[in-house]
């Protein structure tokens, strides 16, 4: 072999970090500094409230709120907000308050915030969704500090991350479901893991590691498009020129422009304490993904959001808009916001990862056993935890998970898992990775322990799953509170029967055996999942309209109330606020689209035939086009009559009605005016189309 160049011989240089380097965590105050800036009292004051809830001694907060006060100040800071997400997206609320007071004894204005100040201010409820929870006259509702999620500075304002409750202390955010599902798959994954022996586990914690995929598209042509501007997808527009064919995207290379946004959009982040780590372009074209290392998913679920606001803001500087629109164009992928997830152990123990011994594998399979049971008895709140009027148009289709919600473990393990179900030890799933043979000089290479599926709705990754069904323009927290909220049932499930007598292994194989049929390790997309699904009886549920009313099912409302998660008021609220919001969104799609057919496509159409009837020379083309014309001016007569009997009394009524009657009429109607678009004038068309949009990169 002939070495043609060596670099071990190379001096060591300093090397000074990069500016974005050296920001790192700069504008976020986690526990490292805050161990600085304040007394050990005072720390351990706050330790004790973030573990206990209950609150400071008023003077230990007063001194704590001084500091991050003083702190957010040296930051460049002249006030803070509290930084909440009700229950509308991925979308915070804020409300600036400045620094400033007035000492009523000098009369003088002075630089201050407090303690109470800072742990929790008081707003009004009715003016956010909140399906029935407050009302105009009844409407106080408390924004208190999550402690577990740190403070951060951006765009010169102090940002303290918070939960949103009523009066009466039901959940008005995304938050606080979250929260407690948290805190019930702790308290019930400590108990099993005693259960089966482990007396020393004092804390299970979920981590998740999400990856954000959006389309990044010019401004100009953004703003040309009132279909984009009004709800964040096209309402229309015919097939581009060149789409997702010969696989030309995936991994290809950032152009320069998109480049320089994104490290920009980095170095923001890595300041924000938001670890991206992952970049890379997406199967269709001007789209991209971003993704930072896992953490605590209660502190993910709000960098997510963090990280969604600084591509928009940053966006207006770089001439970009972003899209997180599940479906922004028809006829190509649209944006998921995979969630990947896993539990572990205060001693380091991932529950996901197969061990070594009988022991420790004894211990994955029974979690793998609650996940299972989770999944095949309450897959309709998975369902109903990712469904959105956006997400509605890729759960099913050809490049998204389907909307069956089955376990993907692997075939191999799949196969273990039943074999132990049958009896068979729990140890003795192969671990040692598969090494694959290339070609010297490649290394052979260490591979997964299965194969990846990427029709999978929920496939097992070697430590961890992946939640691929949440939608692009979903906050986390909802979907992830179904998720831990379904785990944590079938946990005190297993505790329960063991407690009762049971011998643990039996539960474990019981808790299998009974629940197997949400095992599919095969292609999701294929009719194999439908017959799958139809001979075990899983829930297929096909719309968000139908999952939302799974939601307030007697199982479901005994469910979250036995947890802690949800009273059955807050459930019912929960549900009509997702109607509402999916009808709305309907609403406004409709609305706009009979607006934008009327008064752009239609006019032009009509121009168009008319200049041509007037060249004298009128080709086929020309009764097509009048055919058309004639076609989209009777959808449009219908889809206004449709718009004009839009029922507003029921939210529930209201989602179907959208689902059944809105969006049927607005697909027939877009397929005219796409077909329109592929024969009239170019020049003359009123708006950008897919080609101009999707390939400025280039
Ligand atoms: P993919 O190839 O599936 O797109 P990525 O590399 O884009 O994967 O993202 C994988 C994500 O999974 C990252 O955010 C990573 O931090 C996260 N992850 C890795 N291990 C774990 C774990 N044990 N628990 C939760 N998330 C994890
Ligand atoms: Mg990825």
């Amino acid at each position: 072999m002939v070495i043609t160049h060596s670099t071990h011989d190379a001096p060591k240089q300093e090397v000074a970090l990069p500016s974005a380097l050296a920001g790192i965590n700069s504008n976020v105050l986690d526990d490292a500094i805050l161990k600085k800036l304040v007394d050990p009292d005072v720390y351990y004051a706050l330790a004790q409230c973030r573990a206990t809830g209950v609150p400071m001694d008023r003077g230990f907060a007063d001194a704590l709120a001084k500091s991050i006060r003083e702190w957010a100040q040296s930051k460049g800071c002249i006030g803070y907000s509290h930084w909440f997400s009700p229950m509308r997206g991925a979308i915070h609320g804020e409300k600036l308050e400045t620094f400033v007071g007035v000492d009523f004894a000098t009369d003088r204005l002075i630089v201050e915030m407090s303690g109470t100040q800072l742990f929790q201010t008081e707003t009004d409820g009715s003016s956010f969704p909140n399906g029935g929870l407050r009302k105009t006259h009844e409407a106080a509702a408390y924004i208190g500090w999550d402690t577990g999620s740190p403070p951060f500075v951006y765009r010169q304002t102090l940002y303290i991350p918070s939960t949103f409750v009523s009066w009466n202390g039901e959940a008005l955010d995304q938050k606080t479901p979250l929260l407690r599902a948290n805190m019930a798959v702790n308290e019930l994954g400590v108990r099993l893991l005693s259960l089966l022996g482990d007396n020393e586990t004092r804390e299970v914690v979920c981590n998740v590691g999400w990856e954000q995929e959006f389309f990044l598209i010019d401004r100009e042509k953004y703003l040309a498009r009132p279909d984009l501007l009004a709800v964040g997808r096209t309402l229309l527009g015919a097939a581009p020129l060149r789409g997702q064919e010969m696989d030309a995207n995936y991994f290809s290379r950032l152009s320069p422009r998109v480049s320089r946004y994104i490290a920009e959009a980095r170095d923001i982040m890595w300041e924000l304490g938001i670890s991206i780590h992952c970049t890379h372009n997406e199967v269709a074209p001007a789209q991209h993904e971003i993704s930072p290392i896992f953490g605590l998913a209660n502190l993910v679920a709000d960098t997510n959001v963090l990280a969604m606001d600084v591509l928009r803001d940053l966006a207006f500087d770089h001439d970009f808009a972003v899209l997180f629109h599940e479906k922004p164009f028809a006829g190509i992928n649209g944006n998921g916001k995979h969630n990947n997830w896993s539990l572990s152990t205060d001693r380091g123990v991932n529950l996901f990862v197969p061990g070594k011994t009988d022991e420790d594998n004894r211990r994955f399979i029974a979690f793998i056993a609650a996940l299972l049971r989770g999944i095949n008895r309450h897959g309709d709140l998975l369902r109903c935890g990712v469904s959105t009027a956006g997400n509605d148009h890729r759960l099913g289709a050809q490049e998204a998970p389907p909307a069956i919600i089955t376990l993907n473990l692997g075939e191999r393990l799949e196969a273990h898992v039943n074999a132990v179900a049958d009896g068979g030890r729990f140890g003795g799933y192969e671990t040692d990775e598969k090494e694959i043979k290339v070609v010297a000089p490649v290394a052979d290479i260490k591979a997964n322990l299965e194969d990846r599926n990427r029709t999978a709705p929920f496939p097992w990754c070697g430590n961890r799953f992946e939640f691929r069904a949440v939608g692009g323009n979903q906050h986390i927290a909802f979907p992830l509170a179904m998720l831990n909220a379904i785990l944590a049932d079938s946990l005190k499930h297993m505790c329960d029967e063991i407690d009762a007598g049971k011998p643990a292994d039996l539960v474990i194989r019981e808790t299998i055996k009974e629940n197997k049929g949400a095992l599919f390790s095969g292609d999701g997309y294929s009719e194999a999942l439908n017959a799958h699904a139809r001979q075990h009886g899983l829930t297929h549920l096909k719309s968000s309209p139908e999952a939302y009313t799974a939601l307030t099912a007697d199982k479901n409302v005994e469910l979250f109330s036995d947890l802690g998660i949800f009273n059955r008021h807050e459930l019912t609220a929960r549900q009509a606020v997702l109607q509402e919001a999916y009808a709305s969104e309907l609403y406004v799609e409709a609305r706009a689209l009979l607006r934008i057919l009327r008064t752009l496509i239609i006019p032009v159409a009509i121009v168009d035939a008319d200049v041509e009837r007037a060249s004298g020379f009128q080709s086929r083309l020309f009764d097509e086009k009048r055919k058309l014309v004639e076609q989209l001016l009777s959808e449009t007569g219908k889809l206004d009559e449709l718009l004009g009997a839009f029922p507003n009394d029921d939210p529930g009524q209201s989602a179907w009605y959208a689902h059944h009657e809105l969006k049927p009429c607005m697909q027939s109607a877009r397929i005219v005016a796409d077909m329109l678009e592929t024969l009239v004038d170019g020049r003359r068309w009123p708006l950008p189309g897919y080609s101009e949009i999707l390939h400025h990169h280039q």
